[in-house]
């Protein structure tokens, strides 16, 4: 099943919904993609489950959503004007472009043998203008990690909530990288979302918080349904470590395309605070009420991506099955990410009564979880649609529904189904997608 994984996934996103390629019907822009409406509901999932866990279930962390374009100074400060830099390298007869560090000790051209160009420094920063004039003061960047808009409102968040250290900001948000070798669908793109915290600790705390926070957030993958088996911690090499980071470890996903970063957790030191400071000339110290000390706080900082994740969740949920003659797809999404919770489903269409009680019934459960209405196929057809897509229930309303008031309910991934009164529907449904 593993040889061409990928391209299931990619076509299950596109035939049922989730995610397409963007401007299609112009060619397609590539390397760029649109959410569809389960993909839309996927990641909405994925980043409530990201944000009740680290913002509500916490008493340490504040929200916080900064603009994507922010003052050039921010860029020059961070060290992203600077050393925000991929090695290119060019094929010189058929003008393939490569990273150089994908190419290891390789000197010859791996799509035609041809020799490349020495690796020469490219700005992976995407820039653009604010205003009419096009000119060099008027240079504005797409934010490539959504971090900076934290480090900037660290003393406004001081201002306004007195938080104590340990305390962290989280945001989600768009960022934007001017990739050399984007690819792999939707794992490594020019514009992505992330889900970042920005831990502020003491400095002589820092390497605790790291270890916790890797625990942390290795453990959330699992308990949303990854596969242990799947996820691994890579600790970083000295040499690969950004310029800001002084310890970092990845969290792995076993992709079918190998093994990839879903998230980093880096120790940020106080580069980031102490640059603002110098480049600003604006206080980014902390004040230790009961030791009377400003200081410079350390930061620890878990980053996903949010693309990176629903992929790796699509492919971890995605499961073929024999059933009877039959294959079953089937998408195992964990109860709080799947798309469609509930599918009310009536077995005969052009029977009134049936279609009633089934929209009746639908309507009722739409004000507590997310259900569809189908009545478009047979309904071993609208099982298999459902399951597809990683619905978690199907209700099925038949005529022995209209005889003694009750309704089929299949659950997913047993296929096990129950009979139960109408009147209890919502509340049984309810206690098992809320728990
Ligand atoms: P990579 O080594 O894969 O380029 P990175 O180490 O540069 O990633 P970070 O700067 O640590 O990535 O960014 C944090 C997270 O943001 C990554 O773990 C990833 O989930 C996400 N991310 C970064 N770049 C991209 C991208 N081009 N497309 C999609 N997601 C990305």
């Amino acid at each position: 099943m593993t040889d061409n994984l990928m391209e299931k996934i990619v076509s299950l996103a596109k035939r049922r919904g989730f995610i397409f390629q963007s401007s299609e019907a112009y060619g397609g822009l590539s390397n760029t993609w649109d959410y569809g409406p389960f993909g839309v509901e996927l990641k909405n999932n994925l980043k409530a489950a990201w944000w009740k866990a680290n913002v509500y279930e916490r008493n340490d962390i504040l929200g916080m959503d900064a603009a994507i374009l922010m003052h050039p100074e921010v860029w020059r400060a961070s060290g992203h004007v600077d050393n925000f830099f991929d090695l290119k390298s060019d094929c010189k007869t058929c003008k393939k472009r490569f990273k150089t560090a994908d190419l290891k000790d390789n000197k010859k051209c791996p799509q035609c043998g041809g020799e490349l160009t020495e690796g020469r420094p490219f700005n992976l920063m995407f820039k653009t203008y604010q205003g009419p004039v096009e000119d060099a003061a008027n240079i504005v960047y797409l934010r490539p990690e959504t971090a900076q808009g934290m480090f900037v409102n660290f003393t406004n968040i001081l201002d306004a909530r007195h938080p104590k250290l340990p305390f962290g900001l989280a945001q989600i948000g768009k960022a934007f990288r001017n990739e050399i070798t984007p690819g792999n669908f939707t794992f490594r793109t020019r514009e992505f979302e992330q889900m970042e915290i920005e831990y502020f600790v003491r400095p002589e705390e820092a390497d605790k918080n790291l270890e916790e926070w890797i625990k942390t957030r290795f453990d959330w993958y699992i308990n949303l349904g990854i596969k242990t088996e799947n996820l691994r911690k890579r600790p970083h090499g000295k040499e690969e470590l950004a310029h800001y980071a002084s310890a970092c470890t990845d969290i792995e996903y076993n992709f079918p395309f190998g093994w990839s970063e879903l998230e980093g957790i880096a120790n940020r030191t106080d580069f980031d605070l102490k640059q603002h400071a110098k480049q600003s000339g604006k206080d980014f110290q902390y004040f230790d009420d009961a030791a009377k000390q400003r200081f410079y706080p350390y930061i620890i900082e878990p980053s996903g991506g949010v693309d990176r994740s629903v992929l790796a969740f699509l492919v971890d949920a995605y499961h073929e099955e024999k059933v009877k003659d039959d294959i079953r797809v089937v998408l195992k999404l964990h109860r709080d990410l799947a798309p469609t919770k509930v599918a009310v489903l009536p077995l005969l269409r052009n029977r009134p009564e049936i279609v009633e009680l089934a929209q009746k019934i639908c309507g009722e459960l739409k004000k507590n979880m997310v259900t569809v209405y189908d009545d478009t196929g047979s309904i071993g057809k609208l099982y298999r649609r459902q399951d597809e897509v990683g619905t978690l229930f199907c209700v099925t309303v038949d005529v022995q529904s209209m005889e003694d008031k009750q309704v089929t309910v299949r659950e997913r991934d047993s296929m096990q189904q129950e009979r139960i009164s109408v009147d209890k529907v919502k509340d049984y449904l309810s206690e098992k997608i809320n728990k």
